[in-house]
């Protein structure tokens, strides 16, 4: 490729990384743009609770968690599958290895090794870095604007790269605030809402006062016909954590259209219902049923208090109905916390306003990629496994457009 080409990739999270690294091995000058001073806030962060970068299930299994976008997703990850990124975390010289849930996560379990091999690695194969860059949109002549510390200047690149990511954790750099500057230019954006995320439950205070910041562990939750095994976390809004955020798409988009979802808690998923009723209905003589629960059924504490929240007097004290609700205790959700507290978005740039090769159809030689783009999907690593996959396909795409043949 003639390598006076210029491309500008702005955002410098996984998926606007990924595209400069193959935009640079292509032959290409590649400055990359990000509004934070550092590169890949996000992804550190993902790894401070242990980065899961990926996911070992067989790929058939794998695909279908991106759900309605299957479609659009799949063709990006054959491409780049899930072990092809297993290898190129391991061609930084980071190795990775299987949880027991079948989770992949970098020896350290940390993202830093890996973002700083991977930005030496870049510099050195040519990328630039314009830090402190937001970008503005573009100017009547068709140049990129950016506001810098030293006020707004202009940027002509033959291709762009967006990777902006989605609207969470705004103080990561991955605002939001991109979506009417395309929406202004006639892309398709969906809202972003927020994916993976906790829900707001009308706590009464003494319940808040009392558990609020409490783990409850070993519990099941089930919405919708599904049924999951886990642990969550009463906050003072409502509820969080890995299991509320596994059934969260459905239970946003039932909120979303009928106002209201209720989730249903088993307390004891390892007791069947007859061995609850039995337990519950034993002779209790002169102890309070409080302490039958806690001696009997190992119930007390944030469980306990969860009881007594959700059901009333009659029903606490009408054995049937407190062991049904033991296993089952219906669980009103009011709305999915704000989107900027959420682990990821959905919503973003339909993917019918793209081509195969992820360009914008209305705006020829722009591209977008990551989180940005209109799919969700759980945790479990398929976030950063797809912002990877797409980076790529976003860089091989405009290195496509780049070539001789296709260049103005
Ligand atoms: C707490 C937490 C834990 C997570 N854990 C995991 C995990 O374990 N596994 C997993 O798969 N995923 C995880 N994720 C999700 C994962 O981190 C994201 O999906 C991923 O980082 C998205 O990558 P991206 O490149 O699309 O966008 P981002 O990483 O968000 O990067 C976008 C970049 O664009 C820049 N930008 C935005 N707007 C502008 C602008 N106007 N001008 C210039 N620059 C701009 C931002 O500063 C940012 O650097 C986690 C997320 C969070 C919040």
């Amino acid at each position: 490729m003639d390598t006076t080409r210029t491309v500008a990739v702005i955002g410098a999270g996984p998926a606007g990384l990924m595209a400069a690294e193959v935009l640079a091995q292509g032959g290409a000058q590649v400055t990359v743009f990000d509004a934070m001073p550092s590169a890949g806030r996000k992804f550190l962060m993902a790894g401070k609770g242990g980065m899961n970068i990926t996911h070992s299930e067989a790929f058939d299994a794998f695909v279908t968690r991106y759900g309605a976008r299957q479609p659009e997703i799949e063709p990006l990850l054959r491409a780049f599958p899930p072990e092809d990124l297993r290898a190129w975390i391991h061609g930084l010289g980071v190795q990775t290895f299987v949880g027991s849930s079948g989770r992949v996560f970098p020896t350290e379990m940390k993202a830093a090794p890996l973002l700083r091999g991977w930005l030496h690695r870049l510099r050195e194969s040519g990328v630039r870095f314009a830090m402190r860059h937001r970008w503005l949109g573009w100017t009547d002549d068709g140049s990129l604007l950016f506001a810098e510390p030293e006020g707004e200047h202009t940027v002509r690149a033959d291709a762009v790269v967006l990777a902006l990511g989605g609207g969470s954790w705004a103080k990561l750099g991955s605002d939001g605030a991109w979506t009417p500057l395309l929406a202004g230019r006639g892309v398709e954006v969906s809202p972003l809402r927020p994916s993976n995320c906790g829900f707001e439950v009308a706590w009464s205070e003494h319940f808040r006062s009392r558990f609020a910041g409490e783990p409850l562990k070993s519990v099941a939750a089930s919405f919708g016909g599904a049924r999951r095994l886990g642990e969550c976390l009463i906050d003072a809004h409502g509820i969080e954590g890995g299991l509320i955020y596994a059934l969260s798409t459905a239970l946003r988009d039932e909120i979303e259209h009928t106002g209201r979802a209720t989730l249903h808690l088993d307390l004891l998923p390892d007791w069947s219902a007859e061995k609850v009723a039995a337990a519950v209905a034993h002779p209790r003589g002169s102890r309070s049923l409080s302490s039958h629960l806690q001696s009997r059924l190992g119930l007390k504490g944030v469980k306990a208090g969860l009881l007594r929240e959700c059901l009333t007097a009659e029903e606490f004290n009408t054995p049937a109905r407190l062991a049904a609700a033991i296993k089952a205790l219906p669980l009103p959700l009011l709305a999915p916390r704000p989107l900027d507290e959420a682990i990821s978005s959905a919503g973003g740039v339909r993917f019918e306003a793209l081509d195969a090769n992820l360009m914008v159809k209305e705006l020829p030689g722009v591209f977008c990629a990551g989180e940005m783009l209109d799919w969700e999907a759980p945790t479990g690593g398929y976030l950063l496994t797809a912002c990877f996959a797409s980076g790529k396909a976003a860089g091989s795409g405009a290195l496509d457009w780049l070539r001789p043949s296709r260049a103005v």
